[in-house]
Formats: C-alpha cells, sequence, structure tokens
C-alpha cells in the first residue's frame, strides 16, 4: 500500500483533492463510489485496505442487477482522507472535473484484511456494502492484465433485477448533482 502513485499524478498546489496520508485503519472499513465528471464521466470505486483506499475507476457505475458485469479498471490507490473528497478538480490538473460522493457506507470481508489482501493479489474479492444506494454482497474478478477487474452484483435480497441505480444521482453527503446528470429526482 503506497500513495506514491497518488502524489505523483496530483500537483497540490493546484488541485483541492487531499495530500493524504497513510492512516491507521479504521475499526469498521469503509468505501466510497464518487461520480465524477472528468474528460469521460465515470464512477471512483474505493474500499479501504490498510490505511489506504484501493481504487477502480467504473466507466459505467455499479449495478444492482446480478446479470449485470461491470468494467472496473483498478488505479492508484489514494488516502483515506479521500472518503469525504467532492469539489472540483481544476483544469489543467490531473483528473480535472467535479467529483461527488455519489454513495458512501462500511463494507465487510469475511477474513477481514487478510482476505482483502490475498484476493487482491490473487484478483477475487468477495464483500458485504452497506451504504446508502448500493447494499448486498458483491464480487470483483479481475479478468485481463492487472488492472481490468470486472464487477457483479451476488444474487442476495438486496439484488434487483433491471434496476439502473445510477438514475439516483444526487451526493449522499451535499445532495449536489453533477452539471450533466440525468434530469431524473431521486
Ligand atoms: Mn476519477
Amino acid at each position: 500500500m503506497t500513495l506514491v502513485e497518488y502524489r505523483r499524478k496530483r500537483d497540490f498546489s493546484k488541485t483541492p483533492e487531499p495530500r493524504g496520508k497513510i492512516e491507521k485503519p479504521h475499526e469498521k472499513r469503509s468505501f466510497v463510489i464518487q461520480k465524477h465528471a472528468a474528460r469521460k464521466l465515470h464512477y471512483d470505486f474505493r474500499l479501504e485496505v490498510d490505511g489506504v483506499l484501493t481504487s477502480w475507476a467504473i466507466p459505467k457505475g455499479p449495478s444492482l442487477d446480478p446479470q449485470v458485469r461491470r468494467l472496473a479498471v483498478q488505479v492508484e490507490d489514494h488516502p483515506l482522507s479521500y472518503l469525504h473528497f467532492e469539489g472540483t478538480i481544476p483544469e489543467g490538473a490531473y483528473g480535472s472535473g467535479e467529483v461527488i460522493v455519489w454513495d458512501t457506507g462500511t463494507y465487510e470481508i469475511s477474513g477481514g484484511e487478510k482476505t482483502m489482501r490475498k484476493g487482491l493479489a490473487e484478483g477475487r474479492l468477495t464483500f458485504v456494502l452497506r451504504g446508502k444506494k448500493v447494499h448486498g454482497t458483491y464480487s470483483l474478478v479481475r479478468f485481463q492484465g492487472k488492472r481490468q477487474w470486472l464487477l457483479r452484483k451476488r444474487n442476495d435480497k438486496y439484488a434487483r433485477p433491471g434496476e439502473d441505480l445510477t438514475r439516483y444521482d444526487r451526493s449522499v453527503i451535499s445532495s449536489r448533482r453533477l452539471p450533466d446528470g440525468l434530469a431524473l429526482t431521486d
């Protein structure tokens, strides 16, 4: 776990993102899904592991439909303080565009940190998310190279075939919506 790549990509005199540090793990492990209107709109899914946020960019966002597999491209670890980051990354800075906290909460993985590390190394993770929008068991499976994973909802009582979760487009901490958000209300 390292923040070297995260820091190398950013100029903290230009971006409002936190410089961060590797922190003591929280008692309950957190997750966040940020909606990020960068050059291409995407969702950033981050799971707390060993005091940082292991991160994936998910172009289409998570689904509650077990039939749907969503591409998740692993990106650099982010600092834990990124859990609460919402704001505008200015033009010319890495990842420029608006960011909102689309969902956040805690997650569980049986076996804890040890299973998490092993799963990251082996490319297979199963965990339970407890967010405001996203609930229940998900799996992430690496299918290609070092960074290409697929996120899928597992069958449980929270599964909703056909449901498009991304229509709920507001921030769960500020109710803000990105300028290009859909006209649907939640
Ligand atoms: Mn992003």
